[in-house]
This record gives C-alpha cells, structure tokens and sequence, in this order.
C-alpha cells in the first residue's frame, strides 16, 4: 500500500498489545477492499487523551480493548445505545471530529451463536464469567429473549451482573448441568500458553448442546474439546472475532467485510 496524505488511518489502543490480531485482519480487509487506508498498534496505558488525539490527528477509527473499554465512555461525544446500556466500548468512529462509541463484541457473539442456533428466544443459557465481554454478550442475549443464569468465580461481580440483567446467578464452584442449551464461556481460562486449563468440569455437558468459548487462542480450547467428546455442537471464540471486527469494518468503511478473508487471516496466524 502506498502511504498518501489521503490515507486513513485507523488502529487499535490497550495495554499491553502484544499478541492483538486486529492489526493483521483489518489491513488485509482493506487491501481485499481496495481502501486507501492502515490500521496500526497504539499501545497506550492512559486513556484520558485518546479521544482528543483521534481529532486531532484525523484518526477515523480505533478498536478499544482490555483495560480502556469501560473508561474510554467517559471521554467520547456520544454512545450508542447498547454501548451506553453495556458500559463499555470496543469501537470508536471519528465522524469530522464527532467522536462515536459503539460494542461489536456484543453483535460478534450473537452472530457466532446464530450460526449454530435458529432462534436464541426462550432458551436457558449459561453463561460462565462476569467481566467485560460477559457484561457484553449478557445484555445481547437479553435483548435476543434468552432466559440466563450467570456464573462467577468471584460471587459480588457475577451478583451484580445477574441483578444488571435480570437472571440467576450460580457460583462457579457449584454448576451442574442443569438443563441449559447453550453454554457460554467468557473467562480467559484455558486461553494460550495455558491451553490445558478449564474453568469446569466435563459434568456440565450434556448431548446436543451449544457450547461456546470465546477465547480464540487456542482456536479450539481445552473447555470446547471436551464439550465436543461429550456430543455438544462447538462454536470457537474465532467466530466471536471475526464478526465483531467485521461489524467494526462496516461501521468505520460503510462497505461489507471479506469475512472469508478475515478468518483466513487470523487462522493462518494462529497456527491452523
Ligand atoms: P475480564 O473483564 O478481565 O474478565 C475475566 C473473567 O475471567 C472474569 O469473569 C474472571 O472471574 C474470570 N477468570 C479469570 N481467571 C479465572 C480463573 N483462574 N478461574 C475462574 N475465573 C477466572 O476479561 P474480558 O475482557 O471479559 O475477556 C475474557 C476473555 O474473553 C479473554 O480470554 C479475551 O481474550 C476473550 N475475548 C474474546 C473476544 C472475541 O472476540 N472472541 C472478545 C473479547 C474478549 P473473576 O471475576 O472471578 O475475576
């Protein structure tokens, strides 16, 4: 790509940012899609200037991840609806120096799920884990008419999200199967280089249910290759990825995302 004054720049801030694929997946989106833009690592332990450096340098858009996607609210002109409802952002757009937060995590988890599953109203869903991306997909699967219950390891946090959304709540160390169709699991458990690890134990699997695991390093966790050796249907935290950086695209081009591409990319990073 030649580098122009005409060249939008976009890019990804957190702390630390080293093992972040946003970078690699969006400036191969932009190359398929023919935009004259770049998308670029801004490791950036404090948030408070970042909406102000984004107008000031033209940046049109940055992705927000772990520990700036609460915080960066405050700082923004306006948020969208579910953002503000979430409490967290994972994306910003720069409309001429109006500076926009919206949650992607939210719709990349929904459209994972709905590859897998017709319809989300009316089905019990557990979801294990209560931080930033549970908080999101919680409040998604609300909207979506699921029926939840929240599982925590630390009890006052998984408390206060089951009370945020209006479900139950079960303390980590005493799930059991319990007639859920679909399991979520948002912890970092079993995320790379721990990749033997699991937040649970096989006993809550039960035939033909939906599992997801949203960690996508490793593309198949220790958690989801047991859930497969027990018959559940398995959905990759991969998924989740795509699609909210997908949404992420759309929002900051206005053109449709080369999923396909997307996911080629990540996956060959990842070693698949
Ligand atoms: P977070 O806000 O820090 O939340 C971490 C969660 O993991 C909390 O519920 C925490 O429980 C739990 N946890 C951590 N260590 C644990 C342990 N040893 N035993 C039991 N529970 C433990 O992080 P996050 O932003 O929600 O991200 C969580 C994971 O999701 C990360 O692996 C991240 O990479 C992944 N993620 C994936 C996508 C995607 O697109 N696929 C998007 C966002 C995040 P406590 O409350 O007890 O500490």
């Amino acid at each position: 790509m030649n580098i122009s004054p005409d060249t939008k720049v976009y890019g990804i801030i957190g702390y630390p940012l080293t093992h972040s694929l946003s970078p690699i997946m969006h400036n191969m989106a932009f190359k398929e899609k023919r935009i004259n833009g770049v998308y670029l690592y801004f490791p950036c332990k404090y948030v408070e200037g970042v909406v102000a450096g984004m107008k000031s340098l033209s940046i049109r858009g940055l992705s927000v991840t772990i520990p700036h996607k609460e915080k960066i609210c405050h700082y923004v002109d306006e948020l969208d609806s579910l953002a503000k409802e979430i409490g967290a952002a994972n994306t910003l757009i720069n409309k001429e120096g109006f500076v926009i937060g919206y949650n992607t995590d939210a719709y990349g988890a929904i459209s994972a799920l709905k590859k897998k599953v017709n319809t989300i109203k009316g089905k019990n869903v557990l979801i294990i884990g209560a931080g930033g991306a549970a908080r999101a997909i919680a409040f998604a699967l609300k909207k979506e008419g699921a029926k939840l219950t929240i599982s925590n390891r630390t009890i006052e946090k998984g408390l206060k999200l089951a009370d945020n959304v209006d479900s139950k709540f079960c303390p980590l160390s005493h799930i059991s199967e319990n007639g859920y169709d679909i399991i979520v699991q948002t912890t970092s458990v079993g995320m790379y280089p721990d990749t033997d690890k699991s937040p649970v134990s096989k006993n809550i699997f039960k035939k033909g249910m939906i599992v997801m695991d949203i960690i996508y390093n490793p593309v198949e966790t220790n958690f989801l290759k047991t859930a497969k050796k027990c018959g559940c249907i398995t959905i990759s935290g991969i998924e989740m990825f795509i699609y909210q950086g997908a949404k992420q695209f759309e929002l900051w081009t206005g053109k449709d995302a080369p999923i396909d591409l997307m996911k080629k990319t990540v996956l060959n990073i990842i070693g698949r």
